[in-house]
């Protein structure tokens, strides 16, 4: 599959809010744009998952809307009816909820709402295991776990990084020192998640607890978020915890974890499952909103490690991925 007769033509790699966001700007420009993902579904960290009829958020639960631009695009996701303010402020650990004026947002059926959003009219192939990368004359070539072969004028590296520079390397594509150097600074903490299926849930208004410790970080309330029908927990272990019992079994982690949030969810549980994040979030990050290569092609990377850990970074960060593109293409 070829995407070179046109002569702006870019594979975005990630069909996360950062890969979406720079595919729908690039369109918007007249480019001729393909997003692979290996996901079975788009979003990326932005995950929705369902048990039976029960419906959890089991990556980013909420985002918050600072820069003009994101403002934006959250106003257009709101009149479209597929993002909504949750609350402005969540409780702590001793139970109750601090308002500090600044609206959450959510999807309003899961965060997915928003990225199936974006991906509406784009062209984006799932199940596509990006492999290699490989600049070869005036084109970009990429190879997928199963075989087939993409190619473009510019390219949009938006998993974690990590993952990207392994994608380059298979290709054989060098990164000047300074660049390498850079990228490889980048840092990621783990986060292990439960969804978990309670009796009832104990978790107060607005629906989210935020602890500043260890070993848990956020308890939240899928039905009183108002995307679940029925009592769906989530819980996020901390960095620390996660790191620790990475390769822990599964038992393990789960009765410790549910010991330790006893206070907030009433036995017995009937379910729980378990997901493991290895790049959840950024701790160390690169200071500028994307990272833009012209040699040897056009070449962008971005995500959330991009300026902001969060999801308003990684939008804002596909933003300056198109612009990058743009101006080397001389739009
Ligand atoms: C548990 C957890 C809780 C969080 N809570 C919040 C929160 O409350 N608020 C907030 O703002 N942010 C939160 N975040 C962070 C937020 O989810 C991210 O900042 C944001 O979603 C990142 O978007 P992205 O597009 O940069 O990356 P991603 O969403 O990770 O997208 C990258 C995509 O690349 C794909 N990919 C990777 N490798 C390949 C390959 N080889 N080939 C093809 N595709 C590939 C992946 O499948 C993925 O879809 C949380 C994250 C986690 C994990």
């Amino acid at each position: 599959m070829t995407t070179t007769e046109n002569e702006k033509s870019c594979l975005v790699i990630g069909a996360g809010i950062a890969g979406l966001v720079a595919a729908r700007t690039l369109v918007e420009h007249g480019f001729q744009v393909m997003v692979l993902d290996k996901g079975r579904g788009v979003g990326g960290r932005m995950a929705t998952r369902r048990i039976g009829s029960a419906v959890f958020d089991h990556g980013a639960q909420f985002f918050t809307a600072r820069d003009p631009r994101f403002e934006e695009l959250v106003s257009e996701w709101r009149a479209a009816d597929v993002a909504q303010e949750w609350c402005r402020g969540f409780a702590g650990p001793e139970g109750v909820a601090h308002g500090d004026g600044h609206p959450r947002y959510c999807g309003t059926t899961g965060m997915t709402a928003v990225p199936k959003y974006l991906a509406q009219g784009l062209q984006v192939l799932q199940e596509q295991r990006v492999t290699s990368a490989e600049a070869r004359g005036d084109h970009w070539r990429v190879r997928t776990e199963r075989g087939t072969i993409f190619t473009s004028h510019a390219l949009v590296l938006s998993a974690p990084v990590p993952q990207s520079i392994a994608i380059l390397e298979a290709g054989g594509t060098a990164l000047a020192s300074e660049t390498r150097t850079a990228l490889e600074a980048i840092r990621y903490d783990p986060c292990i998640v439960l969804m978990i299926l309670p009796k009832e849930s104990c978790v107060p208004t607005p629906g989210g607890v935020q602890f500043p410790g260890e070993p848990i970080t956020w308890i939240g309330d899928n039905r009183q978020k108002g995307i679940s029908p029925e009592a769906a927990v989530t819980l996020h272990a901390g960095p620390e915890f996660s790191r620790t019992h990475w390769d822990s079994d599964d038992h393990a982690i789960v009765s410790t974890l549910l010991s330790a949030a006893a206070d907030w969810i009433s036995v017995p549980v009937s379910e729980v499952q378990i997901q493991r994040w290895r790049f959840a979030k950024p701790t160390v990050l690169y200071p500028k909103p994307c990272l833009a290569l012209s040699e040897p092609l056009p070449l962008v990377f971005a995500g959330d490690a991009f300026g902001e850990p969060r999801v308003e970074g990684a939008a804002l960060s596909g933003l300056a991925a198109t612009s990058a593109i743009l101006t080397f293409l001389g739009v």
